[in-house]
């Protein structure tokens, strides 16, 4: 059971389960609105939900707010646990199925030490050189061996490629990558040591100086611009920008962030003025750039031509807007 399952049963709202359970339909809360059949949905895994009939949407903390007309934090409704996993699968987009995390280290290091030895250096397995330096991925022996990628052809992340995360020369976990078609659900899988994870900036060792960084969403975004010739990419592997993220960010000079351009959900571009507001409320006079890449591109699908073009025209952001 979802934290939004417990939620709804706790404030007692009827629902009816969509998608596996992924979704719940339920009555519109909208009070300028009687739904007299179930108009509205909402997805589990992010706590979003939309009445289809008059528009009426919002988070997960909003619907308490609507419904018990409470100002309230999640951590009164459910468990500190499930409030967690909540706010991790927020984070990935996806169900906690696909993401192993732990908080106990002893336990996190034995059964990292486990699959560790399914993996190999992806330069010494010819599948995963195959992906990598495809013409979906285009990356060099160079950045391959660099980011120390791995490849698992046994146990529970059989058939991907191992992203691993380090943290002052401590493996802290790792993403993996799926490489064949299908298996969407589970395309990526987390191994994370969660405290350890917390304020973690992928890429960091590889910093260069101070002068500037450009912030990107995920691993293979940073690792194609880093082939490009830039030489401070980072990212908080996700379009989220915490406050315990920024005393690694903020010792930038210029800060430039290339989030992918969504053109359904401009998710790319709302994270991107709510990471800009929190730098520029906690350091006013910080020089914050935005590159737009061509619409519906993230780094990876966009050119090499393209992504020079969009450097060489980054936008300035400056004061608060609103989304
Ligand atoms: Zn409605």
């Amino acid at each position: 059971m979802s934290v939004v399952h417990a939620i709804f049963e706790k404030l007692q709202i009827e629902y009816v389960e969509h998608k596996d359970g992924e979704e719940l339909r339920f009555r519109c809360i909208n009070p300028k609105h009687s739904d007299s059949s179930p108009s509205a949905d909402i997805n589990t895994l992010t706590g979003y939900w939309l009445c289809r009939s008059c528009g009426f949407k919002g988070n997960l903390e909003r619907l308490i707010k609507v419904v018990s007309g409470e100002d309230v934090d999640l951590s009164q409704y459910v468990s500190l646990d499930e409030e967690f996993r909540f706010k991790v699968q927020n984070i990935y987009k996806q169900s906690l199925k696909g993401i192993s995390r732990y908080d106990d280290i002893i336990q996190f290091d034995d059964t990292m030490g486990n699959e560790l030895k399914n993996f190999k250096p992806a330069m010494e397995c010819e599948e995963a050189v195959k992906y990598l330096t495809g013409v979906k991925r285009k990356l060099t022996e160079e950045t391959i061996t660099s980011h120390k990628l791995h490849y698992s052809s046994e146990g529970d992340y059989k058939n991907r490629v191992i992203i691993p995360y380090f943290k002052n020369g401590k493996l802290i976990g790792f993403n993996s990558r799926f490489i064949y078609d299908g298996n969407k659900k589970f395309r990526y899988m987390y191994f994370l040591s969660h405290s350890q994870f917390e304020d973690y900036v992928y890429n960091l060792e590889n910093v260069v100086d101070n002068d500037y960084c450009v912030i990107v969403e995920g691993p293979f975004d940073l690792m194609i611009l880093r082939q490009l010739g830039y030489k401070n990419v980072i990212s908080t592997l996700s379009t989220r920008v915490s406050e315990k993220h920024l005393q690694h960010i903020l010792q930038f000079n210029k800060i430039i962030f290339c989030f992918d351009d969504d053109k359904e959900s401009k998710a790319g571009q709302k994270a991107v003025i709510k990471a800009a507001n929190l730098i520029l409320e906690i350091s006013p006079n910080k020089q914050l750039y935005y590159c737009k890449l061509p619409e519906g591109k993230d780094p990876t699908e966009a050119s090499e031509d393209e992504l020079k073009e969009a450097f060489n025209k980054l936008i300035r952001i400056k004061k608060k807007q609103n989304d």
